[in-house]
C-alpha cells in the first residue's frame, strides 16, 4: 500500500498560535490549508498535561493584550467561553495588564482556533524541498505533502535544521536574520500536592531572584480539581541544568519552592522547553523568505517575529497570512 499524500494550497508547519492564526486567515480567504504538528496536542507552547486527577498549564500561563486587533480577538475568545480574565495585579506587579487564562486550560484557545482546519497531529515534518511550482514536505509517517506555498512556525533553530534537509538556499540577509534569533530555555515542573498550597490568591507568584521564575497554583487558577502547582525555572537556572538528569533538577526546584508550598509533593513530572521565549527577535512581524528568490512562496512566522508572547505569535500568524495573500 502506498503512503497517503496531501495536496493543499498552503502547508503550515506548527499548530501553535502562529500556525493556527495563519490557517484561519488563509482559510477565510479561500485557500486550502493543511497544518502539520509533531505534538500530540494542539497549541505548541500553550501546553497542558494531566497527571492522575490533576491538570496543569505547563507552558504559557496567561495572555496579555496590547494591539487593538488582538484585544478584539481575546474578547471573541471570552465570548466563546474559552478565555477569561485571571488577574491584573499581584504583589510586586500592582495594576499591570489584565492576564487572561484559557478555560478550562490554556490549550482550550488552540482547540477553539483549530475548529474546521485540517490538521495532522503527532506528525513530524522530517524534510522539505522544492520544485519549480511548489514545496514538498516528507512526514515521519512516510506520507508527503505537495503545496504551492509553505509557512513554517517552528522556533528558528528548528527551522534552520529543516531548511538544511532539502538544501533550501536563502539569501544571506535572510539567513542572517534567522540565525540572529535567540531563545531562553525553561525547565517546567508539574507537581501534585497533598493539600492546598500557601500561594495567595490568585495563585500566581513571580520571583526575581533564585532558581525559580514562576509558581502557579493550578487549583486556585481553576485548571485543576486537585492541588497542583507548576514551577518554572529561571532562565539562568534552566540554561545551566537543561541537559542534566531531569528528576534531579526537578527536585532542586521543588526544594527551592518548599517555603511557598505549605504541602508535600506527592508526584511530579518535568518538561524541558529548550526554546521557551525568544530574547533576540527579528524586527519584522514575519519573514517572506522567498522574496527576491526563485523559491516558491515561503514564510517564517512565530513569536520570534512579532513579540515573545502569545499575542506576538498570533500577530505573526496574521502577518504571515497577509504576506502570502499579497505575494
Ligand atoms: C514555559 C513558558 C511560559 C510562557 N509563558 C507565557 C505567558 O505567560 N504569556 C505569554 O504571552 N507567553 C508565554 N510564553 C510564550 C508563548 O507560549 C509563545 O510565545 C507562543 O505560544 C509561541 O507560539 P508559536 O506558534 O510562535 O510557537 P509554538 O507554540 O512553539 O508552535 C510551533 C509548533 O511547531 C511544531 N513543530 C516544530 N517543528 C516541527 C516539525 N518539524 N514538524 C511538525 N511540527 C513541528 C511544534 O510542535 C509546535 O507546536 C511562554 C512559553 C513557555 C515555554
Amino acid at each position: 500500500m502506498t503512503s497517503p499524500s496531501y495536496n493543499p494550497d498552503v502547508l503550515i508547519i506548527g499548530a501553535g498560535l502562529a500556525g493556527l492564526s495563519a490557517a484561519n486567515e488563509l482559510q477565510l480567504a479561500g485557500y486550502r490549508v493543511l497544518v502539520v504538528d509533531k505534538g500530540r496536542g494542539l497549541g505548541g507552547r500553550l501546553a497542558g498535561r494531566r497527571i492522575g486527577g490533576a491538570t496543569f498549564d505547563h507552558g504559557a500561563q496567561f495572555m496579555t493584550t496590547r494591539q487593538p486587533r488582538f484585544v478584539e480577538q481575546v474578547n471573541k475568545w471570552v465570548d466563546a467561553g474559552v478565555a477569561e480574565p485571571w488577574y491584573s495585579s499581584v504583589t510586586g506587579q500592582p495594576n499591570s495588564h489584565v492576564r487572561y487564562r484559557g478555560v478550562p486550560t490554556m490549550t482550550a484557545i488552540a482547540k477553539y482556533m483549530a475548529q474546521g482546519i485540517d490538521i495532522l497531529r503527532a506528525t513530524r515534518v522530517t524534510a522539505i524541498g522544492h520544485e519549480d511550482n511548489g514545496w514538498i514536505a516528507i512526514l515521519d509517517n512516510g506520507a508527503s505533502v505537495s503545496a504551492d506555498s509553505m509557512i513554517i512556525t517552528s522556533p528558528a533553530p528548528q527551522t534552520i535544521e529543516l531548511l538544511a534537509t532539502g538544501n533550501t538556499q536563502l539569501p544571506n540577509d535572510k539567513c542572517a536574520r534567522l540565525n540572529r534569533i535567540v531563545y531562553e530555555s525553561c525547565i517546567a515542573v508539574m507537581a501534585i500536592l497533598d493539600g492546598p498550597s500557601n500561594i495567595s490568591s490568585p495563585g500566581a507568584l513571580m520571583l526575581d531572584v533564585g532558581p525559580i521564575a514562576w509558581i502557579s497554583d493550578n487549583q486556585q487558577k481553576g485548571v485543576s480539581s486537585l492541588p497542583a502547582i507548576t514551577i518554572h525555572g529561571s532562565a539562568a537556572f534552566s540554561a545551566k541544568y537543561l541537559d542534566y538528569d531531569r528528576n534531579l533538577v526537578a527536585k532542586k526546584l521543588i526544594a527551592a519552592a518548599k517555603p511557598y508550598l505549605g504541602a508535600n509533593v506527592l508526584e511530579f513530572q518535568v518538561h524541558r522547553w529548550r526554546y521557551s521565549k525568544p530574547i533576540v527577535m527579528d524586527e519584522h512581524s514575519c519573514m517572506l523568505a522567498s522574496e527576491h528568490t526563485s523559491l516558491p512562496p515561503l514564510i517564517f512566522a512565530g513569536d520570534a517575529f512579532a513579540g515573545p508572547r502569545v499575542e506576538g505569535a498570533v500577530l505573526s500568524g496574521w502577518a504571515a497570512a497577509e504576506a502570502l495573500i499579497n505575494c
